[in-house]
């Protein structure tokens, strides 16, 4: 128990480090270049921001929060999306009243009480992009457009861009009805959570990863054919705005969030290289969600993006992705003197910007070099007496193994080629 994480969790380890720093950053230059600034927002939030934000009726609510009391006897919650919070945080602190529209990027974890399996965890992360004040459809093609250059940026291949539309709440209640009288035939089929949701959110039965109800749902009818005028037009122009963005799509009307305040447009971005789990990312658009959590009615669009399985699309496809970093220089020394100086000279290529070690564990100078080999090092300088006494040190490249006798002051340019 006590040596064991808790399941669906994962420690990120030093060597994977290198590897989430690199995605990270790549998100964040992609974001930086499309104009949107970073938003943190807390890890715990009051649960009824859950259960009005992400929804009541969603299995997210209903069996999948991390739910605790804390010790003044509030209901708290773990989030378990990203959205809810900044959504929460536009109202609080009044970005509405600020510069329209108001585009942040996030990254956070994000906790499900979900079966862990390859790319399903209980503790995950995502990348997210939120959007607000714009209604226009030219917004979520942008939106969608940054996803994409993203997951170009970091070399993943096979992905496919799968859009649709989910209507408004006016042209949903038509669409509910068709859907229930289609589906009603086949209720004993559907398995027992789909006959939960055949009343509180039919929608969602089109979602669900049950092989039979699948089956059931192929044919059920299609909330495009269902969509009002005003929604009607703004799938047509979404279309147009991300061909003007050059982006490619396939219309795919499996695609639902079966929640009132998800309007228009949804999407997700699949890859067909890792087979299951294959959706990197998701989003869409919320029109009354921020009227919903009783801020001022303003449009917004998003989409969360799962690190770790971006991650495992990576590997398997064999995208770039870096290795630990390489030690610059070693520093070994034999004796207390020369210790001193390699002490002060680490200190100095530090401040100058290369990555140094020492065996702070002050083995002999074999179980030194050993170390150096260890940690990668490009370069391994030795301290001795006489390097000591000329100012010197002896400096080898282990690349190549060439060896020479290299002044202090000029380790910088030597390393740096
Ligand atoms: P799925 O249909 O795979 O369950 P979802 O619709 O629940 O996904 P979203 O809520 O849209 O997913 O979250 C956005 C992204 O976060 C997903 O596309 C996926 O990459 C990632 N994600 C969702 N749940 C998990 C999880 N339990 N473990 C790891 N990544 C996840
Ligand atoms: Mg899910």
């Amino acid at each position: 128990m006590l040596t064991k994480a808790p399941k669906g969790t994962k420690d990120i380890l030093p060597e994977a480090s290198p590897k989430w720093r690199y995605v990270e950053e790549k998100f964040r230059e992609v974001c930086r270049r499309y104009g949107l600034e970073e938003i943190r927002t807390p890890i715990f939030e009051h649960t009824e921001l859950f259960q009005r934000g992400v929804g009541d009726t969603t299995d997210i609510v209903q069996k999948e929060m991390y739910i605790f009391e804390d010790h003044a006897g509030r209901s708290i919650s773990l989030k378990p999306e990203g959205t809810a919070g900044v959504v929460r945080s536009y109202i609080e602190n009044k970005i509405y009243a600020g510069t329209k529209p108001a585009k942040v990027y996030y990254e956070t974890p994000c906790f499900r009480y979900e079966r862990p399996q390859a790319g399903r965890l209980r503790e995950f992360h995502q990348f997210g992009v939120e959007v607000f004040g714009a209604s226009s459809m030219m917004a979520d093609a942008e939106v969608i457009t940054l996803a994409m250059d993203f997951l170009k940026s970091v070399g993943v291949g096979g992905l496919e861009l799968r859009i649709n539309s989910i209507g408004c709440p006016e042209c949903r209640s038509n669409y509910r009805k068709a859907l229930q009288d289609y589906l009603r035939p086949h209720f004993d089929e559907l398995c027992e959570d789909c006959k939960g949701r055949f009343e509180r959110n039919p929608m969602r039965i089109i979602d669900c990863k049950v092989p039979r109800c699948g089956e059931i749902a192929k044919d059920a009818p299609r909330m495009l054919d269902y969509l009002c005028e005003d929604c009607s037009s703004s799938f047509e122009e979404l279309k147009s705005n991300l061909k003007a963005s050059g982006v490619e799509f396939t219309v795919d009307p499996g695609i639902v969030r079966g929640l009132d305040y998800y309007t228009k447009t949804a999407f997700e971005i699949v890859t067909n290289t890792i087979g299951a789990q294959g959706t990197v990312c998701g989003g869409g658009r919320y029109d009354n969600l921020v009227e919903e959590l009783d801020g001022p009615a303003t449009p917004g669009i998003g989409f969360g993006l799962g690190i770790e399985r971006l991650l495992i699309v990576m590997e398997a496809t064999g995208a770039y992705l870096p290795d630990a970093e390489k030690t610059d220089v070693f520093i070994a020394f034999i004796g207390d003197a020369a210790k001193a100086e390699a002490q002060k000279l680490a200190r100095k290529l530090r401040n100058e910007g290369l990555r140094v070690m020492l065996d702070v564990a002050e083995r002999n100078v074999k179980g030194q070099f050993k170390y150096s080999d260890r940690v990668n090092s490009r370069f391994t300088a030795t301290i001795g007496d006489d390097e000591l006494a000329s100012g010197c040190v002896s400096l080898k490249n282990m690349e190549t193994g060439e060896q020479k006798l290299v002044s202090e002051v000029d380790i910088p340019s030597v390393v740096r080629g």
